[in-house]
């Protein structure tokens, strides 16, 4: 049995060696191809190279897929596997602006819909599985945001859920109380007559329920009562050691955590 196994690793592993080495071979054809060209065109200028720049997407301007290979190790096969995910930023798709139109964005809003991007975010939920996730952000942090997800999901980070808001009618407490992962919603700050940033679809909410707003005795969601003393353990909490802290500090965003009066603990923006 044992025997059967190693034969059909190293079967795998044998195919996956093959593929990898056409691949490099490809990759070399390639820029060997692209090198010849350069060398043709203009040969007097090897005394100084200039870099050869190759084309990452042929996709439709303002569309973007970040790195979607991930590699994961099998010990019993002994095998390497890759399989690819896609983190897609695309301009808002007809039928999602039909579905914001009067609930995450009104007629009287100050943004307009090609000021944000709809990305598709794979994610692992708590219970391990893959899943994917949807949200509407402003067009500057796509990019930002697709990295984010991106390192997240190589952790396998757990999140909840990652829906529109408008799936709840754009009620902020509703998504929250749903444990649910957004960002844009065209809104107040809470409690303030002030434009909150995910009115800009700068700002993301994770795991609302395990990481409340906090302000003084009062918390949001207002489910949230257990998870308001932030010297407790449990699962899901977004701390300074928490790897979704790590990662967002490092593409840039501010972690609402850290804030000195008011703790959103759920909260990162731009
Ligand atoms: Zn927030």
């Amino acid at each position: 049995m044992a025997e059967s196994d190693g034969k059909r690793g190293m079967t795998s592993k044998t195919i996956f060696i093959m593929k990898q080495t056409m691949l490099v071979t490809a990759l070399l054809l390639g820029l060997g191809w692209m090198l010849a060209s350069c060398d043709n065109s203009n040969p007097s200028v090897n005394e100084n190279p200039t870099p050869v720049i190759v084309e990452e997407s042929t996709l439709p301007i303002e569309e973007e897929v970040v790195d979607t290979l991930f590699r994961s190790y099998d010990e019993a096969e002994d095998t390497v596997m890759f399989q690819s995910y896609v983190f897609f930023s695309q301009p808002i798709p007809k039928d999602v602006e039909l579905r914001m139109r009067g609930r995450s964005l009104t007629d009287t809003t100050k943004i307009t819909f090609d000021q944000l991007r709809y990305l598709t975010l794979p994610y692992y939920d708590y219970d391990g599985n893959i899943q994917s996730g949807e949200m509407v952000c402003n067009k500057a942090i796509a990019h930002d945001l697709l990295c984010v997800f991106r390192d997240l999901f190589s952790q396998a980070y757990p999140i909840y859920s990652i829906r529109l808001m408008d799936d709840f009618d754009a009620d902020d407490e509703a998504s929250m109380q749903a444990n649910n992962t957004s960002c844009f919603n065209y809104r107040n700050r809470s409690g303030v007559n002030m434009l909150s940033q995910h009115a800009y679809g700068m700002a993301v909410d994770i795991n609302p329920l395990q990481n409340p707003c906090v302000r003084g005795t009062r918390f949001r969601p207002s489910t949230a009562a257990e998870y308001v003393d932030r010297s407790k353990d449990f699962e899901h909490k977004i701390d300074e050691n928490d790897y979704c802290v790590k990662v967002f500090t490092a593409y840039g965003f501010r972690w609402g955590g850290r804030w000195s009066s008011t703790k959103d603990y759920q909260h990162f923006e731009k």
